[in-house]
């Protein structure tokens, strides 16, 4: 059964580990993260950008599909079904839709209308039982084709957002999505710092988990970070071991065309990469 983030992120806030937030693209990504976590003993969070919704067709179809695979393999971890830098439109969807919790992403509009609107989805998400995700100051990099540049988020509008009761807070602190440029200037672990001295026990979500130093997510994990939103790794893990397959050209031995065959080396990547970052946040035998 899917369960709201919170619980398993309080306590990995007390447990100074982090839980992964890998997104899902299809059956196959769903089955390797939610195999891997039940082999691991691991609490996990299923993303779902808005985009990855509609190319599923549809929340409600992710959400059966998500379910039904709790079901038959017999995943006992906790799982939440997360939705990923949600619209307000969309986080009402996703709620309706099943969604065990969803992300606010309002960073985008001035911080009046961000509380504004931030407000109404806590209400909303908490009658349901669903857990809530705000960000304040915008993640860099591109996401579903929205392209920013890294901000660092003002710890008093962190306080500000915080205080509206969401569950779990995303604060940029010189992170970007996809693949970090040459010249990054790495974390700010001042401002997280901050922060989290304004912030109290909130657990905070590390958004461009692809690609930060493992010494730096060690470093933000002890600051309170205990959600590591991992996207781009598992697409480039199952890029390479697809390409790998093709270029063999193991596609035209035998029945290699079968898609279950075609598709089983990216499947398994997926699962080391998973495997990887949960040991690396050491969520490992913590559910
Ligand atoms: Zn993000």
């Amino acid at each position: 059964m899917l369960v709201p983030a919170t619980e398993m992120l309080q306590k990995a806030v007390r447990g100074h580990y982090a839980v992964g937030q890998f997104n899902i693209n299809n059956l196959e990504w769903t089955k390797a993260i939610l195999l891997t976590a039940q082999e691991n003993n691991s609490p996990v969070i299923l993303g779902v950008s808005e985009g990855a919704g509609k190319y599923m067709a549809g929340y409600k179809t992710v959400v059966g599909m998500v379910n039904g695979m709790l079901e038959e393999q017999k995943i006992t971890v906790p799982v939440a079904l997360h939705l990923d830098h949600g619209s307000y439109e969309g986080a009402i969807k996703c709620v309706e839709a099943g969604f065990s919790s969803v992300m606010f992403d309002g960073s985008h509009y001035p911080i009046d209308e961000n509380v504004a609107k931030t407000t109404e989805l806590v209400k909303l998400c908490h009658e349901k039982g669903v857990s809530i995700e705000a960000e304040v100051g915008s993640i860099g990099g591109e996401e579903d084709g929205v392209v920013g540049a890294g901000e660092i988020a003002d710890p008093n509008e962190c306080k500000a957002i915080a205080d509206l009761g969401v569950d779990f807070l995303a604060a940029g602190i010189g992170n970007i999505h996809g693949k970090y440029p040459e010249n990054w200037k790495g974390l700010d672990f001042d401002a997280l710092a901050k922060t989290k001295e304004l912030i109290g026990d909130l657990p905070l979500v590390l958004h461009g988990g692809t690609g930060i130093p493992e010494n730096m997510i060690k470093t933000a994990i002890s600051l309170g970070v205990a959600k590591i939103n991992v996207n781009t790794e598992c697409q480039l893990s199952f890029q390479e071991a697809t390409r790998k397959y093709i270029e063999e050209g193991k596609d035209r031995q035998g029945k290699g065309y079968d898609p279950r065959k075609l598709l089983a080396p990216g499947f398994e990547a997926i699962k080391a990469t998973v495997k990887e970052k949960m040991e690396l946040f050491g969520s490992v035998n913590k559910a």
